[in-house]
């Protein structure tokens, strides 16, 4: 095991199954569109388990456990992998069977189907992750979806996670990894609802519920344009959350000291397994961010990610035990993990004395 910066460390956003596109095998040119076609099922692509590359690099830098997710939609390899490792990884999941149904124009996506599969998954226990890393929705574009009928159908969503007691998660960032088809793909057309802004009527709904604001405003690219968004609904409500793994250490700085966020409401989560290499910019703010390059093309090797992601921490000088909190702390608490810790009290608890 590496030196661990935290006394129990936990990635709260990763991906365990991995996508491999084979252009080669299927004798077609690498495109940056049949990338995001094969993320999404459109072109034939492959998912496998990459689970030992995971514990490989989890062991290199003292990470101690994973919230694992699927590429692709593969809960089934996804299954196998936390059957096999329940000391390291705990899922997060979302319904993909009906997803490719739909998609293949053999069933109808309905909101109904899409809850009875997560239901039924979070029964087997091994999904304390909740269900994300976004808000289940049909993957075929639906043009005149109004909100209050994408509302009707996150609430059905939300309900699920109540009665599991598991959180759900908000995909902040739209469309900001502008390197493949990702900015373009968020604004097509149609409304795709996953402005951070929105989480504010949920998170009313469901004070009782936590709600995970994937990679907290800052999935990639130097623009921080959906990070003030992304504050302004953690500040507003004790049980909003933001991922932070892919966060360049001067982004730290105001959710940090906002005494209605603070280190208890940051979670370490780094999109692992998710191709993001970065980028350097010398001399310019930030020198470093996570982003996809044209010019450099498709990445065929295993990005490091906690590598970057760690060093941004070890910029902040703060109490080792808020760190700790970000690290790991506030998951145990916000995925219940008491059962996985070696030891209780290793997380800051304070009596106050009359
Ligand atoms: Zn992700």
């Amino acid at each position: 095991m590496g030196l661990a910066r935290g006394i129990f460390v936990i990635d709260t956003h990763v991906h365990a199954v991995r996508v491999a596109m084979k252009f080669k095998e299927r004798g077609v040119k690498p495109t940056y569109e049949g990338v995001f076609g094969g993320m999404t099922g459109k072109v034939q692509a492959v998912t496998y388990d990459n689970s030992e590359r995971l514990l490989y690099h989890m062991d290199r830098y003292g990470v101690d456990m994973a919230v694992i997710m699927a590429l692709g939609g593969d809960n089934e390899t996804l299954i196998k992998i936390l059957e096999k490792h329940p000391d390291r990884f705990i899922g997060r999941t979302m319904p993909s069977a009906i997803g490719r149904k739909a998609r293949d124009g053999e069933a109808e996506w309905t909101i109904q189907a899409a809850c009875k599969e997560m239901d039924e998954l979070l029964s087997t226990g091994l999904f304390r992750g909740g269900i994300g890393e976004g808000m289940p929705g049909s993957p075929v574009p639906r043009e005149d979806l109004t909100w209050r009928e994408r509302y009707e159908e996150i609430c059905q969503v939300v309900e699920v996670a109540r009665k599991h007691k598991v959180p759900v998660s908000w995909h902040t960032p739209m469309g900001t990894l502008s390197g493949y088809a990702g900015a373009s793909r968020a604004f097509a057309g149609y409304p795709r609802y996953e402005d951070p802004l929105l989480v504010h009527e949920i998170a009313t709904t469901f004070p009782d519920v936590s709600i995970i604001m994937s990679h907290g405003g800052m999935q990639g690219w130097w623009s921080e344009m959906y990070m003030e968004p992304t504050l302004n609904v953690a500040a507003g409500h004790n049980n909003v959350y933001l991922e932070t793994g892919l966060w360049w250490a001067d982004l730290y700085d105001q959710p940090l000291r906002d005494p209605n966020i603070g280190p208890e409401k940051l979670i370490w989560g780094t999109d692992w397994g998710a191709s993001i290499p970065q980028q350097w910019q010398p001399g310019l703010q930030p020198e470093t961010y996570a982003n996809q390059s044209r010019r450099d093309g498709i990445p065929a090797h295993q990005i490091d990610v906690f590598g970057w992601s760690l060093k941004q921490l070890d910029k902040l000088d703060i109490p080792q035990d808020d760190l700790n909190l970000v690290l790991g702390g506030n998951a145990v608490r916000i995925f219940k993990l008491e059962d996985k810790m070696p030891h209780t009290r290793l997380f800051k608890q304070y009596l106050k004395p009359r």
